[in-house]
């Protein structure tokens, strides 16, 4: 842990919380409340990233020494560590909620590392703070385990996203609900530490605004200079162009939430991160069979607010209340309502160009493609396909003029649906829309190989299948950390070919089609 610099700019830049005690209280006029993590009785290692690790210059002794241990789990602090929750509000399911805040978050300061960079530490289910309100601050085994994962795992398929360094069970018990059915039960409890350049979210700034202007400039220059270092100094110009920015990176990464077919579950304003990282990793869920109306979230199993489908006008409507929060700033609502439609133009523009890799076409043919990919999807939506297995092995087919046959690339398929009979409409849709696929390959300037090289670079072989994570759960709560581990390093290489882990690349077996936590979880965790 030597050589660990830190340089707490959040604290230093910005106002704090009067109080010191630690209560649960409505926090004005500052963002940030002074927090100690709680005690834990006797935390140990579950599992660390070293990719995570090195971010922070950490060496494998490090991470595996007890003082490692006792500072993530909380119990002992570094020389230069701040320990605080910051203050926040969001829309909670489109409604607005109040303040919110780190709950059951703590962070540990920023470190600025060998290479420069600046990562902001944070003790996920460290104890209460003054943001709790009724509930514990503390988090369980099973939610632990898929935030590491999740985290680490997103990372390596490309999509933008918080880090996670390490993962530690407590020693100590949490009661949760959790299908919130009345049924209470203790679990062990656990402590992620995770990473991020800044955690500030959407919500930071709604609820400055609802204070003061003053609050809300203030908050808004120290993220541009700190977080948004390459743009010019804060003025009025300035504001523009971040949220111009903001809302490209938001585009960015719901694009790619939508290849790897990631449901993130809780897009609620608090949610989302300003750098346009994916955050919270609670009752997110991977796509099963491919369906634009699926979300693992129970809580939100009527409205499908947050389903798969919605990701990106969610995503467009978060952005609306984020330009709400800081127009005072700017107090002209034209520039603001062309960074919002330029969201939608760019979001159109790199999905198409996204799933058109998928496919492995080198350029975009506006008007066939989308075309193309219309007919696939209504394919995905009349017969259940597991849409990862489906592409990585498209990659597989030969398209070849002479030599393809709809009839060949269909078998070659087939481990992709859920059914083991295909009906004949079914059949007939796949098979003209095979013709059609291998007709406009053809025509691409790409070579056999450019094309399976560039499918493969995006198309992930291995994701962290619902089940899967589920399987890992179910060991690690007996103690068994195996199946963490062996998640961890396959998910560390997702687009590589894995011989011996075939096994972690199938569809979703029949259990786990309604067992709890596979593909149906709630927020409680
Ligand atoms: P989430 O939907 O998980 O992002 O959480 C929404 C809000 O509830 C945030 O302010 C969290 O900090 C808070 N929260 C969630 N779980 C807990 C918990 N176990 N203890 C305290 N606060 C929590
Ligand atoms: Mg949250």
């Amino acid at each position: 842990m030597k050589g660990m610099t830190f340089d707490n700019q959040f604290v230093q830049q910005l106002p704090a919380d009067s109080i010191v005690d630690n209560y649960p209280r409505q926090v004005q006029g500052a963002c940030y409340s002074w927090v100690k993590p709680k005690k834990m009785a006797s935390p140990s290692l579950v599992s660390y990233s070293k990719e995570a690790a090195q971010l922070l210059d950490l060496t494998k002794e490090d991470c595996e020494s007890e003082r490692f241990t006792q500072i993530f789990a909380g119990n002992e602090q570094l020389n230069g560590m701040a320990t605080y929750s910051t203050s926040y509000g969001g829309h909670q399911f489109g409604h607005w909620a109040g303040q919110l805040g780190d709950g059951r978050a703590i962070n540990l300061g920023e470190i600025v590392n060998k290479k420069g960079d600046r990562w902001a530490l944070q003790l996920k289910g460290a104890g209460p703070t003054p943001y709790s309100r009724t509930a514990d601050g503390l988090a369980v085994l099973r939610s632990s385990v898929r935030e590491f994962l999740c985290s680490e795992a997103m990372y390596h398929l490309g999509v933008p996203t918080t880090r996670a360094l390490s993962l530690l069970s407590t020693g100590e018990e949490v009661v949760r609900d959790m299908l919130y059915d009345g049924n209470p039960a203790p679990e062990p409890g656990a402590v992620v530490c995770r990473l991020a350049p800044s955690f500030t979210r959407f919500g930071h700034f709604q609820y400055y605004a609802q204070q003061d202007a003053q609050l809300l400039k203030q908050f808004v220059d120290h993220t541009i200079i700190t977080d948004f270092p390459h743009l010019p100094e804060p003025s009025t110009l300035t504001y523009i162009q971040w949220f111009e920015e903001v809302c490209r990176l938001t585009c960015d990464m719901v694009v790619e939430w939508m290849r790897v077919g990631f449901v993130h579950g809780v897009m609620n304003t608090d949610n989302m991160s300003i750098l346009g990282l994916t955050i919270d990793y609670g009752p997110y869920g991977w796509l099963e069979p491919y369906d634009l109306n699926w979300t693992p979230n129970t809580t939100d199993a009527t409205h499908h607010r947050y389903a798969f489908g919605q990701q990106s006008q969610i995503a467009h409507w978060n952005l609306y209340q984020l330009a709400n929060a800081i127009y005072p700033l700017i107090d002209e609502v034209e520039p603001l309502e062309k960074a919002l439609n330029a969201y939608a133009d760019r979001y159109a523009r790199k999905w198409l160009r996204m799933m058109t890799q998928k496919l492995g076409f080198s350029s975009v043919q506006r008007v066939e493609d989308n075309q193309l990919i219309k007919q696939l999807l209504l394919f995905f939506n009349a017969f259940e396909t597991d849409m990862t297995i489906f592409f990585r092995r498209l990659s597989d087919v030969q398209l070849h003029r002479d030599t393809f046959k709809a009839v060949e690339a269909l078998e070659q398929l087939r481990p992709a649906f859920y059914a083991e009979e295909m009906d004949k409409e079914s059949e007939k849709m796949i098979t003209e829309w095979l013709e059609h696929y291998a007709q406009r390959s053809q025509q691409d300037p790409a070579s056999a190989l450019e094309r399976k090289t560039l499918m493969d670079n995006v198309n992930p072989k291995y994701v962290l299948r619902n089940y899967l994570a589920q399987l890992a759960i179910d060991k690690a709560e007996q103690g068994d950390h195996s199946m963490v581990n062996e998640l961890l390093k396959v998910l560390s290489q997702p687009y590589e070919e894995q011989p011996d882990k075939e096994h972690l690349n199938q569809k979703r077996p029949d259990w786990a089609k309604y067992k709890v936590g596979c593909s149906m979880l709630s927020c409680s965790s």
